[in-house]
């Protein structure tokens, strides 16, 4: 029997890309899910395809950036399970543009979603892992949260943040059999870029990301983490397309 077989996972952005393709794996391998996003139709959709191939799926639509939204996530999931294996904190906008610029609401934005979403999301499914002792929080980063470029200052300032945050919370909680997986995708096919508001920096982006692999394979990655027996902790993954530089 798989490793993954009735762990109850919770998903956040799961409306599209990474979020929806590791959804669909997660399902396949016999997890109950609780997905989230925005976006109800697609969240629905998202539920009838995964029953449909006799998956197990439910789904509750959140903001990340609301702290109680969280929490009524996290409940939900304790209420229709009895319980939280993973928390996968994979919500996340990229909205790119020079400093100078000052787009303050999208600096806002990314944030707001970016790294408060994370916190909310591990302070919602927290005291429940403590409390059994046992759980695995996944927050999605980003080759950005290693390096920066022009236009990344801000959404790469986020992406540190995730990684910082998921390592001092490994730090504390291993004494609480607590796993933290921190996933850092290069480029990949979705609908990140569709939300960056300058049109030729859009443009340009997106001819740069004529190379990304298909959300499956960071999906795949983090089934792999969750896999691991319950003393092993892959605590931080690199996913690039074999042929991207930086
Ligand atoms: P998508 O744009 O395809 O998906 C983003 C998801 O986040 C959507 O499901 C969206 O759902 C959700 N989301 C955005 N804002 C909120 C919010 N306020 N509350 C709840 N959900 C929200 O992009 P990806 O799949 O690529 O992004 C997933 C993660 O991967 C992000 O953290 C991103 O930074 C990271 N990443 C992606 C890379 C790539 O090349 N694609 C590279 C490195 C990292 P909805 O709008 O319905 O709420």
């Amino acid at each position: 029997m798989s490793i993954i077989q009735d762990k109850v996972v919770i998903i956040t952005g799961v409306s599209s890309g990474i979020g929806e393709a590791t959804a669909k794996e997660l399902a396949s391998k016999g997890a109950k899910l609780v997905m989230a996003a925005r976006r109800e139709e697609r969240l629905a959709s998202l539920q009838e395809e995964i029953q449909s191939s006799g998956g197990q799926a439910i789904y509750k639509v959140t903001d990340v950036t609301s702290h109680d939204q969280m929490e009524g996530l996290a409940d939900y999931a304790l209420k229709e399970f009895g319980k939280i294996d993973v928390m996968i904190n994979n919500a996340g906008v990229m909205p790119l543009s020079p400093v100078h610029e000052g787009k303050i609401n999208e600096w806002d934005t990314m944030v707001d979603v970016n790294i408060k979403g994370v916190l909310y999301g591990i302070a919602a499914v927290l005291p429940a892992m403590r409390e059994r002792t046992e759980g695995h929080i996944i927050n999605v980063s980003s080759v950005a949260g290693h390096l920066v470029f022009p236009t990344s200052s801000v959404y790469s300032g986020t992406k540190f943040a995730v990684r910082a945050i998921t390592e001092g919370l490994r730090q504390e909680e291993a004494k609480n059999n607590i796993r933290t997986t921190i996933i850092s995708p290069g480029s990949v096919a979705t609908e990140l870029t569709d939300h960056i508001s300058d049109a030729e920096l859009k443009a340009s982006i997106k001819q740069q990301s004529e190379i990304a692999i298909d959300p499956i394979s960071i999906a795949r990655a983090i089934a792999f983490a969750i896999e691991q027996p319950s003393d092993v902790a892959i605590n931080e993954l690199v996913i690039r397309p074999t042929i991207q530089e930086l």
